[in-house]
């Protein structure tokens, strides 16, 4: 049975990681999503075990001493893991998963599985993605700051990636993952039980 695929889409805060992985999310049904741990206060639409597990700092060090997580890292302040939740047994299974972590926490996951898919999402430009973070209105003007300078060191990072996608509209930006995902799955590295023919004649 094929594997399934470790699917990291990573890019500065405001990007559009969140709009566009829900539409591959609602696309493609097979792909399931590794909902994170985090520290930091639910935003007013979200959900305990839906976007995130909203822990205490306490608790996320339970975790992280009870051995629960992937990766883990510190971003913004707060503290954001990827839960081990039997990741390695579903990709096994041939359950394709999506992990949408920040840059630090990816190239973690990379030294550990080299074989999953890691993709970049870039803002068509510093000052759209500006005006995302503005438009969204989840941030202080402190934090709003911190992001963006923080961006340009952020998006540097995204050369270590395998696939540059800009999110220019969310369409676009959802189709060509979806190219990705079709191509990585055609991969011959992927696919050697399919060559595997009898002498028949
Ligand atoms: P991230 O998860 O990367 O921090 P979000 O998904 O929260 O970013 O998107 C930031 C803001 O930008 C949201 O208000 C979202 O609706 C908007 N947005 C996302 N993608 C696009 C796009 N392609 N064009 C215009 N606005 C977008
Ligand atoms: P936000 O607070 O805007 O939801 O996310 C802030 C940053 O944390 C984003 O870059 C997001 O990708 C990242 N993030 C979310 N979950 C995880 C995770 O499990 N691990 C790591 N390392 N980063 C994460």
């Amino acid at each position: 049975m094929r594997k399934g695929l470790l699917i990291v889409v990573s890019g500065a805060s405001g990007t559009g990681k969140g709009t566009v992985c829900k539409k591959i999310l609602a696309d493609l049904p097979e792909v399931a999503y590794s909902i994170s741990a985090t520290t930091r206060k639910p935003r007013p639409s979200e959900i305990d075990g839906k976007e995130y597990y909203f822990l205490s700092v306490d608790e996320f060090k339970a975790w992280i001493a009870e051995e629960k997580f992937l990766e883990y890292a510190e971003v913004y302040g707060n503290f954001y893991g990827t839960p081990l939740n039997k990741i390695e047994e579903r990709l096994n299974r041939g359950e394709d998963i999506l992990l949408e972590i920040d840059v630090q926490g990816a190239l973690n996951v990379k030294r550990k599985c080299p074989d999953g898919v890691y993709i970049f999402l870039l803002p068509p430009s510093l000052e759209e993605l500006k005006s995302r973070i503005e438009g969204r209105g989840t941030e202080n003007p402190e934090s709003l700051a911190r992001r963006l300078k923080n961006a340009v060191a952020e998006i540097k990072i995204g050369l270590e990636y395998d696939y540059a996608v800009v999110n220019d509209t969310i369409d676009n930006a959802a189709e060509q993952i979806k190219a990705i995902l079709t191509a990585e799955r055609l991969k011959v590295a992927r696919n050697a039980e399919k060559f595997d023919f009898k002498e028949g004649f």
